[in-house]
């Protein structure tokens, strides 16, 4: 493998920044192999039959791509990056991840997930980093596995793939393990799921339960109940990411902070109180949009106009929206160079700390064993 492949895309070197794409997915085939059998020998949510049946039992040559796409972190992902001028791929476990899981196995597939990505990263350090994933229903192990994937082997923020059966972050249970990416200092991404059995029926028979619309109406909603729960005013350190710009938030929040100081004012909802900021105000404060599965420029001129320039940064949303043209498309942003450098590089650099990764890792050997956990393995 030549130098310049592993520092980047071909011609990596040349170009005026890097590019880094902020929200693609990762599935060991053990937890694939894991939905299978749930699928054939369990009752599952109305969604998960609905995705997972689709991409794991469908023959259809497009979702057995998706499929062996998803659980590659070698020389096939690598060449995917290479052909479409990705330099840097921020890793994360595809939804629903654990999150469909009882507890005991949400911990194990986290804790498997982790050390899996964390190999590849070590293996490429200039072409990945990653999140890390827990089980969300026992805080205490969650906040265990954030310390071991975070603290120690160095991924560098949390995925919460939307619901946990039916439950959302802004439920005090999971306080805990939001209070401990704070304390760690890395963001949240909220990347979508399907919608929970009481809201999936009318998407569903439509046959819009799925990333055409679903994914935005239950991973939207999941955003503004954190925001309008008060989370941020509790953990003011708390950072979200998330994707497909914003999931049709920015385009709203006009009516959401007209409506929302209504409400407040009317006392017409037990759960609707008053915040410190506009609910508007929190994604210029404490949200950042990715452009994953949106690479549209009105759509994208429009999020930074609302948001801040300096808030919205470039994801693909491999191996499900792999559309390579997207690249060379949005090289031509009608933005000022130092903008479109922060757009595919400095904003993510920040958000997720990969400065840090480079001045470990680029061109200098490891010294460090990785603290895999050998069950795990
Ligand atoms: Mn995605």
């Amino acid at each position: 493998m030549s130098a310049g492949r592993e520092g980047g895309a071909p011609g990596w070197e040349t170009r005026p920044y890097r590019r880094i794409a902020v929200e693609e997915a990762y599935a060991p085939r053990e937890l694939l192999d894991e939905y299978v059998r749930m699928l054939r020998d369990e009752p599952v949510e109305i969604g998960f039959r609905s995705l997972m049946g689709y991409f794991l039992t469908s023959t259809h040559p497009q979702p057995r791509s998706v499929v062996d796409r998803l659980a590659d972190l070698g020389e096939q992902r690598i060449a995917d990056m290479d052909a479409t001028g990705i330099d840097h791929q921020v890793l994360s476990l595809t939804s629903p991840g654990t999150q469909v899981l009882d507890v005991a196995r949400a911990r194990a597939f986290a804790e498997l997930a982790n050390d899996r990505i964390t190999e590849a990263v070590r293996a490429h350090p200039t072409r990945f980093s990653g999140l890390a994933a827990v089980g969300f229903e026992d805080a205490p192990s969650a906040i265990d596995e954030l310390d071991r994937a975070v603290g120690r082997l160095g991924l560098r923020g949390l995925i919460a793939n939307s619901h946990i059966k039916g439950t959302y972050l802004d439920d005090p249970r999971y306080l805990p393990i939001l209070e401990k990416t704070a304390d760690l200092g890395v963001p949240v991404y909220l990347h979508p799921q399907t919608l929970p059995d009481d809201a999936i029926r009318p998407y569903r028979e439509a046959g819009l339960d799925g990333a055409v619309w679903g994914f935005a109406a239950e991973t939207g909603l999941h955003l503004l109940r954190m925001i309008t729960s008060g989370l941020f005013d509790r953990i003011p350190g708390l950072r979200v990411v998330v994707g497909h710009l914003g999931e049709g938030l920015p385009y709203w929040l006009h009516r959401i902070d007209h409506m929302h100081a209504k409400q407040v004012a009317a006392g017409r909802y037990e759960a609707i109180k008053p915040l410190q900021q506009r609910p508007s105000e929190y994604l210029r404060t404490h949200v950042f949009l990715t452009t994953s599965g949106m690479p549209w420029e009105p759509a994208i001129t429009f999020a930074r106009q609302v948001v801040g320039a300096e808030r919205v940064m470039y994801a693909m949303d491999y191996p499900y929206q792999f559309v390579g043209a997207e690249v060379e498309q949005l090289e031509c942003l009608p933005y000022p160079e130092e903008e479109r450098r922060a757009f595919f590089q400095t904003i993510a650099e920040d958000v997720f700390s990969l400065r840090d990764r480079e001045d470990e890792t680029f061109g200098a050997p490891l010294s460090e064993e990785p603290e895999l956990r050998d069950e795990a393995r």
